[in-house]
């Protein structure tokens, strides 16, 4: 009986790892060093971030991502208080058939260190927001195998925690005009949630989305929720909370990835070791779905007219 089941498994096993299009032990590595001690956080302007930037702008060249300008790297200020403040988005693109873009993003950037005494000082961001890189790499280097419809610009913001600095940057002085993005998809915090729980937000602003996340709902492993989109719902509405806001802010559709707050949210204790494996591989999977579906199946015709590139 064992042999049997195992040759069994095995038969059909196999065709299944071929399909599996996320390697998933790069995806953990990903987050596992991003939120490392030696990350110090990853707080906008400091050796921490630096040292951020250097893993990411690695994995960029490695899956190959193309670079506009020759680089990967965009420097911005922003005032804070009576400091200035240099931040540096990270983004290149993957060409498609279109030159229409899906600006897929999420930030890299965290709190820092803790002013406290304690033992741990780091706040690690292993969800916040290490794992939405995570999920953005992997979907990049699904695309670069399998070339999309839509130009897709993978953009790693930082100075999110700053006020979605990073973004604000990004739509002020974009590298395609903000007219012919026609969508945007952004992850910060797909990687904990005890309850297999994903939210996805925007089908509320956006209802010709929903059919496109109900379908890739339909056969998740996740359980994917439209909702938190609710202008009534007061704090529980997260159309502000990401960067997708500034997207919204230039009437670009967008679709926000992410789950509820939990215990280690904005704690020193979001840690690596705290987030949900399986649900994280998992949630990535399913916006790669949504990805995909949008790719092939949402028409280009929302700003017909504007393809001034
Ligand atoms: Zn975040």
């Amino acid at each position: 009986m064992k042999w049997l089941c195992y040759s069994f498994c095995l038969l059909f096993a196999l065709p299944a790892l071929a399909q599996t299009s996320i390697d998933s032990a790069q995806l953990m590595k990903d987050v596992r060093t991003l939120s490392a001690d030696k990350m110090e956080g990853r707080k906008t302007g400091t050796r921490g971030s630096r040292m951020a930037q250097f893993y990411i702008l690695d994995r960029f060249k490695k899956i190959g991502i193309s670079a506009y300008h020759d680089t990967y790297e965009y420097p911005f200020y922003f005032q804070e208080g009576d400091k200035k403040i240099m931040g540096t988005n990270l983004y290149g693109y993957i060409p498609g058939k279109l030159s229409t873009v899906i600006v897929i993003s999420a930030h890299y950037d965290h709190l820092g260190n803790s002013k406290t005494n304690g033992a741990d000082t780091v706040f690690n961001g292993a969800d916040d927001n290490a794992s939405g890189i995570g999920g953005l790499l992997a979907i990049a280097a699904y695309f670069k195998k399998h070339p999309p419809r839509y130009t897709l610009i993978f953009a790693a913001f930082d100075g999110e925690e700053e006020g979605l600095q990073g973004a604000k940057a990004f739509v002020a002085q974009p590298p395609v005009p903000v007219t012919q993005m026609r969508q945007n998809i952004n992850m910060d915090m797909i990687a904990h949630n005890d309850k297999n729980e994903l939210y996805v937000c925007g089908t509320q602003q956006f209802p010709d989305l929903k059919k496109y996340t109900d379908e890739v709902a339909a056969r998740s492993s996740v359980k994917l929720i439209a909702g938190h989109d609710k202008p009534e719902s007061g704090a529980d509405d997260w159309t502000k909370q990401s960067d997708q806001y500034e997207f919204f802010k230039q009437k670009i559709p967008f679709l926000y990835f992410g789950v509820e707050d939990h215990p280690d949210y904005h704690r020193v204790t979001d840690e690596y070791s705290r987030i949900n494996h399986s649900f994280y591989y998992r949630a990535v999977q399913a916006v790669l779905e949504v990805v995909k579906k949008l790719d092939s199946d949402m028409p280009e015709n929302k700003y017909s007219g504007a393809r001034t590139m």
